[in-house]
């Protein structure tokens, strides 16, 4: 008997500590840099025809709302990854 109910409380205190670390996972992943991937888009700096990228959310920067989504190839993206990198906006 005082082994089974050893038992459950350790169950019980390893699925806490799961249950915080999923936590974690969870807030840190809402904190990161949301990306929007698309296939077949024009990129609006070069105009070529390929999958394209844009930076949905981060941090200030949000543009989940935005009516005319820019996507950028993936050359073009990596450029305004570091412009905003530049800025201070976390994009990883
Ligand atoms: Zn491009």
């Amino acid at each position: 008997m005082g082994q089974s109910l050893a038992a459950i409380v350790a169950n019980l205190i390893g699925g806490l500590i799961f249950f915080r670390v999923d936590q974690f996972i969870f807030t840190s992943r809402s904190l990161a840099a949301q990306w929007e991937v698309k296939e077949n888009i024009s990129c609006v700096d070069c105009g070529k025809v390929a999958r394209g990228y844009r930076l949905v959310r981060s941090g200030d920067y949000d543009k989940s709302n935005d009516a005319a989504p820019g996507f950028r190839c993936e050359e073009c993206s990596k450029k305004k990854t570091e412009t905003l990198r530049g800025k201070g906006i976390k994009v990883e």
